[in-house]
């Protein structure tokens, strides 16, 4: 398919957090629905490569695509509202652009001149944005900025989008994603700062086409006029995002103010078909109107920033809509979970999920409270490393190997159930060095997990360095903890899961990563299923 692109830039003014993602993302979602093909890129100014190598507490979660792009967490709002994979391409930052400007500078591709932002950085900037377009898969490209306009970082980015503008008229548009603060004391909405928002964008040379305002209370016809009249801007588009009660909610209050249709009648385009957002609001409706509720544990170790978790709470949205019910998250810190106080911390939990990670920090916590889990057949599922605390734990409890252990944790050790392989061992480098984005798993028949994936072939995408040890697979086996899925060509063990327990997943890869509205992942929704209490079938091979 050749299809003639539109670009759609997305900038924030007045402050950051405003939800630009999930404009980006809704704007989307309603351009897809009237039938139209659209991806969404994300362009970060820090000076990181990506956002692999930031902690958590820095950046929130670190997303990966099936390319093995460590990206960040607005992909994962791409992907699951327009449920198309997204990949290296759509996460630029400005550590990418300076390091192949450089490398062009080392190979000496700029023929003795000076090299400079404008026109090299914005050169490369603008490259990366027609590089989507150029696929011929998408008749739209929206391209997110991060940051706030007036940061100094993000200057070669709405230099570019100005020369992009210039270059592409009639083909590209702007839109300004702003704050309409409510002042308590006089009861008013004040366009203040969003005036001077735009002012900063003119300053630069760049008009935006439409103004999207954040705002907590609604926007009467007068301050649209004001506002349109302040910022050279018609007053449809003046679009009020008020205040959601989910980021689900966003794309339908989106159609309400018609932002895709003025979308389209600036672009001079068709309206395409009827948005059809049926099936959206379905799911709406069903995550708004829950039937019954269930509290689940997450055991992590940087609880303390939810972000540091959103695909898997999000995966939680999906699979309890599809399930009519709402699950409550209990915020468990790993650190905080020992031997004597687990079961007074756990009581009452339906079922526990063990998060990823990385380090040393909480493992025995995490350790606790999948002893808890099997021994008192609580559901649980355990990803990346939470299925890497489940073997330790197994080996240690149910095997008798006292000082198993990851060799992450500890490396002089006699049992290293969890090991790294001879490959990764050369590897000095931290960043994007590890087993990245999507592999291959062949599914054991007569397991749960084929029960619930209802096939055997499966791809799911990877961020990890260290793997279950081979050589204790028939001891484990033996005990009642099988490997239920495993590469098919590498064999490494991906899922585990244990015999004479209702519900106990561990999986080397992230699913979390994979869940859509349009696709709640099958494991989220089985766990959810086990925790309502919804029986399961009993095994044959089990
Ligand atoms: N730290 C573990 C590893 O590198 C697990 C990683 C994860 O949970 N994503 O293998």
């Amino acid at each position: 398919m050749s299809v003639s692109t539109k670009y759609i830039f997305v900038t924030g003014g007045v402050t950051s957090s405003l939800g630009k993602g999930i404009i980006s993302a809704s704007l989307a979602k309603l351009l897809q629905a009237r039938g139209y093909s659209v991806t969404i890129q994300k362009l970060d100014p820090y000076i990181n490569i990506d956002p692999g190598t930031l902690n958590p507490y820095e950046h929130g979660e670190c997303y990966v695509t099936d390319d093995g792009a460590e990206t960040d967490l607005d992909l994962g709002h791409y992907e699951r509202f327009l449920n198309v994979p997204t990949s290296q391409a759509n996460n630029v930052t400005t550590g990418k652009i300076y390091q192949s400007v450089i490398d062009k500078e080392r190979r000496g591709d700029y023929l003795g001149k000076t090299v400079q932002v404008i026109p090299h950085i914005t050169d490369e900037i603008k490259n990366r944005i027609r590089l989507l377009g150029l696929t011929g898969n998408y008749e739209f490209v929206i391209t997110e900025i991060g940051g706030t306009v007036g940061d100094i970082e993000s200057l070669p980015y709405v230099e570019a989008v100005r020369q992009l503008k210039w270059e592409l008229g009639k083909d590209a548009l702007v839109v300004h994603l702003t704050l309409i603060p409510y002042l308590n004391t006089t009861g008013e909405l004040k366009t203040k700062p969003t005036q001077h928002s735009v002012k900063t964008l003119l300053e630069y040379g760049v008009q935006p086409d439409i103004l999207v305002c954040r705002t907590e209370h609604k926007l009467g016809l007068d301050l649209r006029k004001k506002i349109a009249l302040f910022c050279n801007v018609e007053p449809d588009a003046v679009i009020e995002a008020i205040d959601a009660s989910t980021i689900y909610e966003v794309p339908v209050l989106m159609e309400h103010e018609q932002l895709d249709l003025v979308v389209l009648n600036k672009l001079h385009l068709a309206k395409g078909g009827n948005a059809d957002l049926k099936k959206w609001k379905d799911f709406l409706s069903k995550l708004k109107n829950p039937k019954s509720e269930v509290r689940v544990g997450l055991v992590g170790k940087y609880v303390e920033l939810k972000d540091s978790y959103k695909s898997i709470a999000e995966s939680f949205m999906h699979a309890g809509a599809s399930n009519e019910c709402k699950v409550r998250i209990e915020w468990i810190h790993s650190e905080t979970l020992n031997e004597k106080n687990v079961e007074e911390k756990l009581k009452g939990l339906k079922g526990i999920l063990v998060a990823p990670g990385f380090g040393s920090r909480g493992i025995e916590g995490k350790i606790s409270a999948i002893r808890y889990a099997r021994e008192n057949k609580v559901p649980f599922f355990g990803i990346c490393l939470g299925m890497q605390c489940a073997v330790i734990e197994f080996a240690r409890n149910v095997l008798g190997l006292k000082d198993a252990n990851s060799t992450e944790i500890n490396s002089a050790i006699e049992h290293p159930v969890i090991d790294m392989m001879e490959a990764q061992k050369r590897i000095v480098n931290k960043g994007g060095t590890m087993r990245l984005g999507a592999y291959k798993c062949k599914v054991k028949d007569g397991t749960r997990t084929h029960d619930i994936y209802g096939k055997k072939d499966i791809s799911e995408r990877h961020r990890h360095r260290y793997e279950f040890n081979n050589k204790y697979l028939e001891q484990f086996e033996k005990a009642g903890m099988i490997a239920a899925g495993k590469n098919p060509e590498s064999d490494l063990v991906e899922i585990i899961e244990l015999k004479n327990h209702p519900w106990f997943i561990g999986v080397q890869f992230h699913p979390e990563y994979k869940s859509t509205v349009a696709n709640p992942h099958p494991l989220f929704v089985g766990f959810v299923k086990a925790v309502m209490g919804v029986p399961v079938k009993e095994k044959a091979v089990h």
